[in-house]
C-alpha cells in the first residue's frame, strides 16, 4: 500500500514521502484496511521496530487536520522524551493554523498542567496522566486521539493497574475518543482488543528478519542451520561476540544481574579493544572524556575503561548522562557491545545485529533465580537486526547440555508468548484507584464503584463478584483513615481529596499522617523515616553487614522516630531496619555526603541515588501538605521542617545552600565552593567579579551564573588571549 493513497491531508503524505516514507509495511497495510483513518479503535500487536509508533503518527495527524487534539500515552520518561523529539518534528507539517504544537509532561505530581492545553500533541507517563485525571485537567475533556503504547503493561505488577483505571477513566470521560493500542505479541490480544471495543492487528512480520538459535557445542544451532564459531577464548560469549564483530556487527549482551554486565562488560573489553581502528579509538576516547566530566563516582572509572574499550554496561544505576553517552556511542557504532540488564530490555531502542541472552533466568526474591516470561524473551530477542542496516539479525541463548538446547527451543523460540492478566484485584492496587474515582466523581456509592469497577480490564477477565469483598475492604480503610465518610453516598474528606491530588497511596497518606500526630519532637530523622516508611518509598534491602550498624543507629536515636521501634526480636524489625538505612541514604545526600561515599557505603549507583531522592521530594512535598491540612491536630511545627527538607533532598545540600543552588546551572558542589569562599549569597555573587568566581568553577559557568543573576558581562579578549569582562546591564 502507498503512502499517497492514504486518505491524509496532501501536507502529511510529503512529510513521510521527503523521510523516505513510501510503501507501508504489511501490519500498517492491515490497520488502514481496518479503518485506522476512519477512526476506528486499534489494537496493533506486532513486533518492535515494525513501524507501530507510524500508525499512531498518521491517526494523530489526521485527528489533528481535523481539529482533534492527541494524548500519547507512554510507561517510561525516556520513552516520552524519545517521542516527544518525534513528533516535533511535525511542526514543519502546515495542517493547522499556527502550526502544530507538541508538549510533554512527565513532571509533579500535584499539578494540572493547564498550560499544555495548547497543543495538538501531547505525550505522558501512564502515571502522570492519571495525575491529570485526579487534577481535574480541563484539556482532558477535548483529547480525541488517544495512543497507548506498550499495552501489555497492563500485566505489570507495579504499572498495569494504574493504566488499566486511567484507561478506563478516559473511556468514560471521552466515550467518543478513537484509542490505538501498541503492543508486543501476547498470547491474548484479542481479549485486550475486545475490552477496549478494537480491532485486532496480529502480526509476526518483521522488517528484518530475525534468526533465532541457541549455541552449545561450538556452534550457534539455528532449526535448520549451524554456524560454527571459533573459540579463541575460554568464554562462549565472548566467542559469540567477537565473531560478530569480526562481521562488521555490534552486540547486545543480556545478563541477569548489575554485577554481572560489569564483570562481562570489563571482560570482553580486553578483547574488543584488540579489533578496534584508529579513527574508533579517537571517538571513543572522546566519549571517554564526556563520561569523565559527567560523574562523580568510582563507577565513572570502571565506564570510561570499558569506554575506552569498546565495550559498555548499561543498567536502572548509571546516572542519566552516562545512559545518553552510552546508548548514542551505540547508536552510531562507536561502542561495539553494551551489556545490560533485563529490565532495560522493554525500555531500550537499541537494535543490533546480534543479541546474546547470556542468562536467561533472573533473581526473585521469593523464589530465588528463576526462568523469564516468553514475552520477555521475545522482547530482548527482537532488538537483534537493524532495520534498512542489517541483512538479518540474530538472537542467541547458550546452552550447556543437548537437553539444555533443546528445552531452549521448546520453552522460548518456539513457544508463544504468555497471556496477560489483569493485576488490579488485590488491596493494594484497588485501594488509590477507589479513592481517585470517588473523589473524581466517577462514583458516589458502593453500587456506582461496582459498575465503574465492571468497565475495567479486571472485570472483562474475571467474575467480579470475587473482588466485592476487596472492594469493601478498601472502603472500610479509607473511612477507617477519615479519607471518605457516608454510607449510602460516599462523599471525599479533605484529606482524601488531597491524597488523591498528591497522588499517593492512601497508606502513605495514613502512615505520614498518623506519624505526624505522634511525633512530638520532630527531627529530619523523624521526617525522613515517616516517608521511608511509605508503600509509595523505594526501599534499600538489608544486607548482613548493615544489621550492627544500622541497629545501633536505632538505639542511638530511638527518640527520634514517630514510632516506638519494633522490638528486635518482633518480624517487623527487618522491615524497620531497612526503612531507617534508606533514610539515612537521604539524610547523607542532604548533608552533602559525596556521591562516592553514598554509593560505596549503601552499594548502589550514582541513578539510584537520584531516583531515591526524586520519590523522596514528591513524598516529602506531600508530607508539608498533609501536615499544613491538619495543623490544628499537630503540636509540631512539621510544616515548616517538611518545607525545608523538601527542598534540600530536591538539591542534596545543606539549608545554607538553598539559595545558591535555586540559581540554575549551580549544583550542590559547585555551590559548596563559592559558600566556603564567601559568596554565600546572590547579593555576594553580584557584588564579584568574573576572575574571583572563575577561579571556583571556571570561566565558562562563571559567565552563565553572572547572567543568571541578572549581570551581562561584555567578555574580550587581549593579544596574549587573556579573558576579561566588562559589566554590561545588571
Ligand atoms: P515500533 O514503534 O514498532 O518499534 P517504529 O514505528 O519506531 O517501530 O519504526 C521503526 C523504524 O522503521 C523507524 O525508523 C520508522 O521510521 C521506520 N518505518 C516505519 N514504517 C516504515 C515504512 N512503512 N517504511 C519504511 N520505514 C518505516
Amino acid at each position: 500500500m502507498k503512502i499517497e493513497s492514504l486518505d491524509l491531508p496532501d501536507e502529511v503524505i510529503r512529510f513521510y514521502l521527503d523521510s523516505g516514507i513510501k510503501e507501508l509495511y504489511p501490519p500498517q497495510a492491515q490497520t488502514i484496511e481496518k479503518g485506522l483513518l476512519e477512526g476506528n479503535n486499534m489494537l496493533a500487536a506486532i513486533p518492535t521496530a515494525s513501524g507501530k509508533t507510524l500508525l499512531a503518527e498518521l491517526a494523530m495527524l489526521k485527528a489533528i487536520a481535523n481539529g482533534g487534539k492527541a494524548l500519547y500515552i507512554v510507561p517510561l520518561r525516556a520513552l516520552a522524551t524519545e517521542k516527544f523529539e518525534r513528533f516535533k518534528s511535525f511542526s514543519s507539517i502546515a495542517i493547522k493554523n499556527g502550526g502544530l504544537k507538541v508538549g510533554i509532561s512527565t513532571g509533579d505530581f500535584e499539578s494540572r498542567d493547564e498550560w499544555l492545553g495548547s497543543n495538538d500533541i501531547i505525550v505522558a507517563t501512564s502515571e502522570k496522566t492519571d495525575s491529570l485525571l485526579r487534577n481535574e485537567t480541563s484539556w482532558m475533556q477535548e483529547i480525541t486521539t488517544i495512543v497507548v503504547d506498550e499495552v501489555h503493561l497492563l500485566d505489570s505488577v507495579n504499572r498495569g493497574p494504574t493504566l488499566e483505571v486511567t484507561l478506563t477513566k478516559l473511556m468514560k470521560l471521552n466515550p467518543e475518543c478513537q484509542i490505538i493500542a501498541l503492543s508486543a505479541t501476547v498470547g491474548n490480544a484479542y481479549e485486550v482488543a475486545d475490552w477496549l471495543k478494537a480491532k485486532l492487528v496480529l502480526s509476526e512480520w518483521r522488517p528484518t528478519d530475525l534468526h533465532e538459535g541457541v549455541y552449545y557445542g561450538g556452534n550457534i544451532n539455528f532449526r535448520s542451520s549451524q554456524k560454527r564459531i571459533d573459540a579463541p577464548t575460554q568464554d562462549d560469549a565472548i566467542n559469540i561476540l567477537l565473531d560478530t564483530l569480526e562481521d562488521g556487527g555490534q552486540c547486545l549482551v543480556f545478563e541477569s544481574s548489575r554485577k554481572n554486565c560489569v564483570a562481562f562488560a570489563k571482560r570482553a573489553g580486553n578483547k574488543v579493544s584488540e579489533l578496534l581502528d584508529k579513527p574508533t579509538r579517537k571517538s571513543l576516547n572522546e566519549i571517554v572524556e564526556q563520561i569523565v566530566e559527567s560523574g562523580e563516582t568510582e563507577a565513572t572509572n570502571v565506564l570510561a575503561q570499558c569506554v575506552r574499550n569498546g565495550t559498555a554496561f548499561h543498567h536502572a544505576g548509571l546516572n542519566s548522562a552516562h545512559r545518553r553517552l552510552v546508548e548514542d556511542g551505540f547508536r552510531d557504532n562507536k561502542i561495539k557491545m553494551i551489556c545490560s540488564t533485563p529490565t532495560l530490555a522493554a525500555g531500550l531502542n537499541l537494535p543490533a545485529r546480534r543479541v546474546i541472552i547470556k542468562s536467561y533466568r533472573r533473581y526473585d526474591p521469593n523464589y530465588g533465580m528463576q526462568p523469564i516470561p516468553v514475552l520477555d524473551y521475545k522482547q530482548m530477542a527482537g532488538r537483534a537486526g537493524r532495520p534498512h542496516l542489517d541483512p538479518y539479525g540474530e538472537s542467541v541463548l547458550i546452552a550447556k547440555s543437548y537437553d539444555e538446547m533443546a528445552g531452549l527451543f521448546d520453552n522460548y523460540i518456539d513457544a508463544d508468548a504468555e497471556d496477560i492478566w489483569s493485576k488490579l484485584g488485590t488491596e493494594n492496587a484497588l485501594r488509590t484507584h477507589i479513592l481517585s474515582t470517588i473523589v473524581n466523581g466517577f462514583a458516589t456509592t458502593r453500587d456506582g464503584l461496582m459498575e465503574f469497577i465492571e468497565a475495567t480490564f479486571f472485570a472483562h477477565q474475571n467474575d467480579t463478584w470475587g473482588i466485592v469483598e476487596v472492594v469493601d475492604e478498601c472502603l472500610e480503610f479509607l473511612r477507617d483513615n477519615k479519607m471518605l465518610e457516608g454510607e449510602k453516598t460516599l462523599l471525599p474528606t479533605a484529606l482524601g481529596r488531597l491524597v488523591s491530588t498528591l497522588y499517593i497511596d492512601p497508606l502513605s497518606g495514613a502512615y505520614i499522617v498518623d506519624g505526624l500526630k505522634k511525633a512530638d519532637n520532630i527531627t529530619d530523622l523523624t521526617l525522613l523515616h515517616l516517608i521511608c516508611k511509605t508503600p509509595d518509598m523505594r526501599q534499600l534491602y538489608m544486607r548482613s553487614n548493615d544489621y550492627e550498624i544500622i541497629n545501633d543507629f536505632v538505639m542511638s536515636h530511638s527518640d527520634e522516630f514517630a514510632e516506638i521501634p519494633p522490638r528486635s526480636r518482633e518480624i517487623d524489625y527487618e522491615w524497620f531496619l531497612g526503612e531507617v538505612k534508606t533514610a539515612l541514604l537521604i539524610l547523607d545526600w542532604i548533608n552533602e555526603k559525596s556521591l562516592e561515599q553514598i554509593t560505596k557505603k549503601f552499594n548502589v549507583g550514582e541513578g539510584d541515588v537520584h531516583a531515591f531522592s526524586d520519590i523522596a521530594v514528591w513524598l516529602m512535598h506531600s508530607t508539608s501538605r498533609l501536615a499544613g491540612l491538619i495543623s490544628p491536630e499537630l503540636s509540631n511545627d512539621a510544616v515548616s521542617k517538611a518545607v525545608v527538607l523538601e527542598k534540600r533532598i530536591h538539591y542534596g545540600a545543606s539549608p545554607e545552600l538553598i539559595e545558591l543552588v535555586s540559581i540554575r546551572g549551580i549544583g550542590r558542589v559547585r555551590a559548596r565552593k563559592l559558600y566556603d569562599n564567601g559568596l554565600k549569597t546572590v547579593a555576594d555573587i553580584r557584588n564579584s567579579n568574573l576572575d574571583t568566581v572563575s577561579t571556583l568553577i571556571g570561566q565558562k559557568t562563571a559567565a552563565k551564573l553572572f547572567s543568571e543573576v541578572g549581570i551581562h558581562l561584555k567578555l574580550s579578549s587581549d593579544d596574549s588571549g587573556k579573558v576579561s569582562s566588562k559589566a554590561m546591564s545588571s
